[in-house]
């Protein structure tokens, strides 16, 4: 195959070219050649009937093919296109037929070919065939973080690990299904497809067509899944790549996606479903999720404060097979208290009505995520000790027909997000009535996770609360990267029955005191 240098050409005659922006100048009345041309360093890619001298180019530089079958393939280009008689800024797609697969195969090596001089090429089989710009991904996320975070979820065990989180999966499902107008004879992009289960079910509630696009090898498995469900795999494409770096033939009228991590935020993958809604959602389409919360509330628990201040006695032995660990005692001890703990804890342990800060997917920029501060403000309910900050999320599905929330509260039912919980090392004491003050903020940093700062003020209380003044402050900085999964731990708490909504908790001082009791005396036993 030669390979189109300066100034030269190469033609490919095609059986017929669709295009899919305006079929009206569809180039199929007599046979279409396809040409390569490189003239001055400017890449084209250009479409004309043999026989007359209509025709249009794509700007090689941005373009992406894509492999639909054997015999044929969209081109699309992101909005630098020109024809006789029109220079556009839009986006603009071809549906290309090869007249055989010699031809096919040979257009493809041409493309490459043609794009690999650009700064990043990428070939992807039996998908996105390149991609010609830098990732917008790959410049805010280290390498190795997005290596192991998508050979993660390459693997079909932790796609199961999701499937099997039924209160989840059961919630989307249910969320689809009740919105099918929502669905019905759309256009719907599933970002971050996984195994393509939201692609499916988008197809069950009678979408026209799923893009399902996901980066990680899952795709292959998703395409296989897919193809075993015949009748819903005629309307899903699948797509290997990054939402970040393909390009779709046409607009969404809906995104579906599961972006949400630890804290809601953790991932970053909500970047990234901000930035499809920009890229590929119609001005006034739908987005399942639409909004997300992060829910916040002091807690009391002596026993997991004790727990992680125990982890570090370790470092206290002075003869350790002869050797002085203490050195390490200070850095050990910081160290796991830098370590936000995950589990399912009972909803009894909050000492004052939780907040909430409100993340809106249809309004959030995508640079609106590098930093989140959220001011804090509580009342505390009993008297006690406020061990740290616990947090969980709940997502709305705002359909057309019915508005469904799905929470991760603690009394809820249990997901696999579990809830997560910020520990102080120097624990604060309120009074009942008294006002807990402070700040959560959270700083993006390049391993697709965030950096907690922490802290949380006792506000002076009785006679001298006019004044207003702080009483006792207490700071905590932890990596959302590196949790501390608890739920192996023995569960003390007593089962009781699930409040209904996350607003809806109330706390019964009667309950803390009993509570109380209970740590104070497995206190003494420890
Ligand atoms: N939708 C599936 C999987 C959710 S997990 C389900 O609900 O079961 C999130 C998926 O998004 C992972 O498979 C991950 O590989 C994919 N993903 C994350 N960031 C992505 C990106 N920037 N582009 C494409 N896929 C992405």
């Amino acid at each position: 195959m030669e390979i189109p240098s300066l100034n030269k050409q190469q033609e490919f005659t095609l059986a017929s070219v669709t295009d899919l922006t305006s079929p009206s100048s569809s180039l199929s009345s007599s046979p279409v050649v396809a040409t390569f041309s490189c003239v001055n360093e400017v890449k084209e890619l250009r479409f004309q009937e043999s026989k007359s001298s209509d025709g249009f180019s794509f700007d090689l530089s941005s373009t992406q093919l894509f492999k639909l079958g054997p015999l044929q393939f969209t081109c699309v280009s992101d909005g630098s296109i020109s024809s006789a008689k029109e220079k556009s800024s839009f986006s603009r797609g071809v549906v290309i037929k090869f007249r055989d697969e010699k031809d096919s195969k040979e257009f493809c090596d041409s493309f490459e070919e043609c794009k690999k001089d650009d700064a990043v090429k990428q070939a992807l089989p039996n998908g996105t065939v390149v991609s010609a710009n830098k990732s917008k991904f790959d410049d805010k996320i280290e390498a190795a973080s997005a290596k192991m975070y998508f050979h993660y979820y390459g693997q079909l065990l932790h796609q199961q690990n999701m499937l099997q989180d039924y209160v989840r999966t059961g919630t989307y499902h249910a969320a689809v299904m009740e919105n099918r107008s929502d669905f019905s004879g759309r256009v719907v992009v599933d970002v971050g497809a996984g195994s393509g289960i939201l692609s499916m079910f988008a197809a069950l509630a009678g979408a026209k067509h799923v893009y399902a696009v996901e980066a990680s090898e899952m795709a292959e498995y998703a395409r296989k899944l897919i193809a075993g469900n015949p009748l819903l795999a005629e309307r899903i494409t699948v797509i290997k790549g990054k939402i970040e770096d393909i390009e779709l033939p046409e607009k969404a009228d809906v995104l579906i996606s599961e972006p949400m991590g630890t804290l809601l935020v953790n991932e970053r993958m909500l970047e990234t479903y901000v930035i499809a809604r920009d890229r590929f959602l119609s001005p006034n389409g739908k987005m399942f999720p639409t909004v997300g919360r992060i829910h916040m509330a002091p807690f009391a628990d002596e026993f997991l404060f004790v727990e992680m201040a125990n982890k570090a006695l370790f470092w206290q032995q002075q003869n350790y097979y002869g050797v002085d660990l203490t050195p390490l005692y200070v850095s050990a001890h910081q160290g796991y208290f830098s370590q936000p703990v995950v589990d399912a804890f009972d909803p009894r342990l909050l000492v004052a009505p939780s907040m909430f800060h409100v993340i809106d997917f249809t309004m959030m920029t995508e640079e609106q995520f590098y930093e989140i501060d959220i001011p804090l403000k509580f009342t505390a309910s009993v008297c006690t000790r406020i061990h740290g900050l616990a947090c969980w999320f709940d997502v709305l599905f705002d359909g057309s027909t019915v508005q469904r929330w799905f929470t991760t509260a603690p009394g809820a039912p249990t997901t696999h997000w579990y809830q997560i919980r910020c520990v102080l090392s120097q624990p604060i004491h309120v009074m009942a009535g008294q006002e807990i003050t402070g700040r959560l903020h959270l700083i993006a940093h390049s391993a697709q996770s965030y950096t907690i700062n922490l802290t949380l003020s006792a506000k002076m209380w009785g006679p001298g609360a006019n004044q207003g003044g702080i009483l006792q402050t207490s700071s905590c900085k932890l990596d959302l990267k590196e949790p501390y999964y608890r739920m192996s731990q023995p569960q003390v708490y007593p089962t009781q029955e699930p409040p209904a909504q996350s607003q809806d908790i109330h706390i019964h001082s009667d309950d803390l005191e009993e509570l109380e009791l209970l740590q104070q005396n497995a206190n003494a036993q420890l």
